[in-house]
């Protein structure tokens, strides 16, 4: 039974509109996937809402007819978080996008979830103010997008993830109930349902207005770009700043083959050849940033830099972050495909991980570049391949081989892009199958009739096979409802 024919649709044309409601296959194809373009699945019906009510009003059509919904921000998530479900409804927010209100005397704002990363930041600007969270994507990324994959970026290491930026969150449930999570004080008492809902990746609701807290602009910052002959010579000098006590605002690193690809893509001045760069940047007030960041240069000579490119302008220092965050696009100049890995392991194993990643690149016959939070330990190994010469099974393996290489060295699969399609069947690696159902057991709260983004973040037998240890079978699963959908 093909959804377009089905009573379900005019009650969702009741709930949007005709304007609101895509069903020509072509233009449905735009939606078939995300950042993460090796799965593709086209939706039956696209819907774009223009108000929570209407969020509701079509969630509850999902609900009544038990059909599977997926939120959709801007789509530049990489992990297959907004992959459609076959004979699903994708829900994208890109028209909920104004910015209902700014407070500066508190220092937050109000927003719908279209809004993108950057267009925050731009909007409180005028007051002195910034939101904190920086994915690399922020130009087009939007804040429902961050606020599901608790997004983070380049400065995350001193001010912390989305999670750590959010008050409260409007969310309509997969019942189509609307309710607000958090609330004006950051502590509020009771179960941190706001927390559990950061972060989960679209499996518990759509959220459909953020309250985000602003941070003034710290009164100075100083950035510098520091070559170094090896790897591990730079990963070592991450570790001795930390140990030193200094929190820089952000600590990149890139290798040969990413520093390559960006010079070849927006001409940063990075020094080609050189085996790492390190981006390091303090901010804060003057006097402290000053002291620290002699200390910083004088680390990165004592541990072997060969150039030391301190931005002494802001243009200078726009040229450094525009190469570092223009760098996975990059990866298109000097490799036809690419897959963006993700994973975390503890900042003292990271020249141990990278002398790993290039064996089993090695051993696949595959070059992998790497360009990464060298601060949080949060590896991007790029795996390039051509998918016409037949490579991308192979890459895939070798993308899944790394992931779990950080698990297996203390860290975990996911620093920011999350788990969704990519590494649902790796979290047995990270987690045992109590924490899974555990997990389980919010997300059946939530969303009893398994109709909230399923297929994501939580392995089952039938997508991923028989794992080991107890699996509990989803109630969807015992319903029927997964041969249905
Ligand atoms: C070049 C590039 C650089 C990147 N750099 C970074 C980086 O530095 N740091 C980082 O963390 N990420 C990065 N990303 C990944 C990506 O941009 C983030 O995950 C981003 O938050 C996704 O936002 P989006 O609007 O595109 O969401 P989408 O891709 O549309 O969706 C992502 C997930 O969120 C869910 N979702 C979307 N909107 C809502 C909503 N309103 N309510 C509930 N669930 C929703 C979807 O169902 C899906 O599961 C990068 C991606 C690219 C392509």
């Amino acid at each position: 039974m093909a959804l377009a024919q089905d009573r379900a649709r005019e009650e969702f044309l009741t709930a949007v509109g005709p304007d609101g409601l895509i069903d020509d296959p072509v233009e449905l194809r735009s939606y078939e996937c995300d950042g993460l373009t090796g799965y593709r699945v086209t939706p039956a019906l696209v819907l774009l809402p223009r108000t929570t009510e209407q969020v509701a009003a079509a969630v509850r059509v999902c609900a009544r007819h038990r059909i599977p919904f997926v939120a959709r921000g801007a789509g530049t998530g990489l992990s297959g978080g907004a992959l459609p479900v076959a004979e699903g409804v994708v829900i994208s927010v890109q028209r909920l996008r104004a910015v209902l209100e700014v407070d500066p005397v508190h220092r937050r704002a109000r927003v719908q979830p279209g809004v993108t990363n950057l267009d925050i930041t731009r909007t409180v600007s005028e007051h002195g103010l910034y939101f904190a969270p920086d994915p690399s994507s922020q130009q087009v990324c939007t804040i429902g997008g961050n606020v599901a994959e608790n997004s983070g970026g380049a400065h995350c290491l001193k001010y912390g993830f989305t999670v750590n930026h959010v008050l409260a969150a409007e969310v309509v449930l997969p019942d189509g109930t609307v309710t607000t999570l958090g609330g004006d004080s950051a502590h509020q008492g009771g179960y941190d349902l706001l927390g559990a809902f950061i972060g989960s990746e679209g499996t518990l609701g759509i959220v459909t207005e953020i309250t985000v807290k602003l941070l003034p602009r710290p009164a100075v910052v100083r950035t510098v770009v520091a070559d170094f002959p090896s790897v591990e010579q730079s990963c070592r000098t991450v570790s001795a700043i930390v140990a030193r006590g200094i929190v820089p605002a952000a600590v990149e690193m890139m290798d040969t083959l990413a520093i390559e690809a960006v010079e070849v893509a927006v001409a940063a001045g990075y020094t080609r050849g050189a085996a790492a760069a390190l981006i390091v940047e303090l901010d804060g007030p003057e006097g402290e940033v000053a002291t620290q960041f002699d200390q910083v240069l004088g680390l990165c000579r004592e541990h072997g830099t060969t150039k030391l490119r301190v931005a002494e302008t802001d243009e200078e220092r726009t040229a450094i972050w525009k190469g570092r965050k223009a760098a996975f696009a990059a990866m298109g100049r000097i490799s036809p495909n690419y897959f963006v890995q993700d994973g975390v392991v503890p900042r003292t194993r990271l020249a141990e991980a990278l002398t790993r990643i290039a064996e089993l690149a090695d051993a696949a016959g595959l070059r992998v570049a790497n360009v990464f939070h060298a601060g949080d330990g949060n590896l991007h190994p790029l795996v390039l391949y051509n998918e016409s010469a037949g490579e991308h099974d192979r890459a895939e393996e070798l993308s899944s081989a790394i992931a779990e290489l950080c698990v297996d060295l203390g860290g975990s699969l996911s620093g920011e892009h999350g788990i969704g399609t990519d590494k649902v069947c790796s979290m047995v690696r990270q987690f045992t199958a109590d924490d899974l159902a555990t997990m389980a057991l919010l997300r059946q709260a939530y969303d009893p009739q398994n109709i909230c983004n399923p297929g994501k973040l939580l392995p089952t037998p039938r997508l991923c096979g028989e794992q080991p240890g107890p699996h509990k079978p989803h109630p969807a699963e015992t319903a029927g409802l997964a041969e249905r959908w």
